[in-house]
């Protein structure tokens, strides 16, 4: 059977390898301690989950309309306005199955074969896969640790040709934890106005914040900005939701309506039951949420200070998400046991193999010389893998 070309245009996961590697051990019954986790190491808040159960016992379980129903659009037009200063009207707004999905969706109807996409580096992977796959090109820049792995206006206009369609603006960031802050995204949106380039911003990390930083949507610094700007959102992260599916878009309506209707003739619609339990986490008590991030913010704080400890490490005290991003280009060259470190990804693999932890070279992310650590798992094992990393590395020589 011939496969049609673009799937060859995806590539597999560079993760992948160590993840198989990593579950291998498990498997194999060796108790391996991962920092790779990309969700809440939380349970979805009680409220939200009865919300659900009410539904099923209601008989919400038929299909909805495609771009999701009515009171949730609804939820989600207060929740801009409240949380984000933005206005939209239902027509702006569309509820997808997961962020993943929304951006997906986007890449769909937004690109054709030759588009260009500017994507700051370090990124989440399903960015470039997702442009890929439509035949338009990431471009990717590499943003710098001295400016804390923001995009500067200056890199973003040096990107720009005349086939460039779209900025991915992705603040609180996976993987480093950088926050944008009101000054840089003005800086981003006066360049994006000038060339009429779209915006996609995906915020799913917006209320992981911490020590005084703030979520600011670029889309909410003026009309030009905001005609341009595709906000990204949903409650998985925010409100330990993974499994449940529910992201929205928010913007120009003509995107949207294309966006609704490509939905409709691919997944009909986000889970009806979903749907209802999201509407609870919208607009129901956020106590669960702030009780998240706190616990988020004193995990953040002993896992850098644990990293600063080892030599050679240089960390930075992310802003935002739930990860660490430490540059670890110092112990290249380095070997223990006669296998040398050349790289983030073969760094992971000894730390793997020797230390039984799991954590994602900076490589698969556009950013060797690093790698990423979530703290989206227990104190206690966070004690207990840095102890462990720690005796990885002062085997090293
Ligand atoms: C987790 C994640 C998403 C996807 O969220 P879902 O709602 O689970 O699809 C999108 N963007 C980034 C950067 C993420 O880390």
């Amino acid at each position: 059977m011939k496969l049609a070309e673009r799937s060859g245009w995806i590539a597999p996961s560079a993760t992948m390898a160590m993840d198989t590697a990593a579950k291998e051990m498990v498997r194999r019954g060796i108790d391996v301690i991962s920092f790779g986790v990309g969700e809440p190491d939380f349970d979805t808040p009680e409220n939200v989950k009865q919300a659900a159960v009410k539904a099923i016992e209601a008989g919400r379980t038929k299909y909805t309309p495609a771009g999701g129903i009515h009171e949730l659009k609804v939820a989600i037009q207060q929740k801009l306005a409240r949380d984000n200063g933005l206005e939209y009207g239902l027509d702006q707004i569309v509820v997808t199955v997961g962020a993943k999905h929304a951006l997906y969706n986007l890449a769909q109807v937004l690109l054709d074969p030759g588009d260009e996409v500017i994507v700051p580096a370090p990124y989440w992977v399903s960015y470039v896969e997702q442009v890929r796959v439509t035949g338009a090109v990431p471009v990717v820049v590499q943003t710098r640790g001295e400016n804390g792995f923001r995009l500067t206006a200056e890199e973003f206009r040096r990107a720009i040709t005349p086939r460039t369609k779209a900025l991915i603006l992705n603040s609180p960031s996976n993987p480093t934890g950088a926050v944008y802050r009101r000054e840089h995204l003005e800086a981003l949106a006066e360049v994006a106005v000038e060339h009429g380039i779209a915006v996609i911003s995906d915020e799913i990390y917006e209320p992981f914040i911490y020590g005084g930083a703030q979520h600011v949507s670029i889309a909410s610094l003026g009309p030009e900005i905001k005609a341009l700007t595709l906000v990204v959102n949903g409650v998985s992260k925010s409100h330990a939701m993974t499994g449940w599916r529910i992201g929205f878009i928010a913007g120009d309506s003509r995107v949207i309506k294309a966006v609704t209707s490509l939905q409709s003739h691919s997944v009909s619609n986000p889970t009806s039951i979903a749907q209802y339990a999201a509407i609870e986490a919208l607009t129901g008590p956020q106590e669960p949420v702030q009780r998240m991030v706190a616990e988020f913010a004193r995990r953040r704080e002993y896992l850098v200070q644990r990293l600063r400890a080892l030599p050679g490490v240089e960390c930075d005290m992310p802003e935002g998400a739930f990860y660490v991003f430490p540059k670890i280009s110092a112990v290249f060259g380095k070997s223990l046991g006669g296998r040398k470190v050349t790289d983030s990804a073969s760094l992971c693999q000894l730390l793997l193999e020797e230390g039984h932890v799991s954590v994602v070279p900076g490589s698969a992310f556009g950013a060797e010389g690093y790698m990423r650590l979530s703290y989206a798992t227990s104190m206690e094992n966070l004690e207990k893998g840095m102890d462990r990393i720690e005796r990885v590395w002062n085997a090293l020589a």
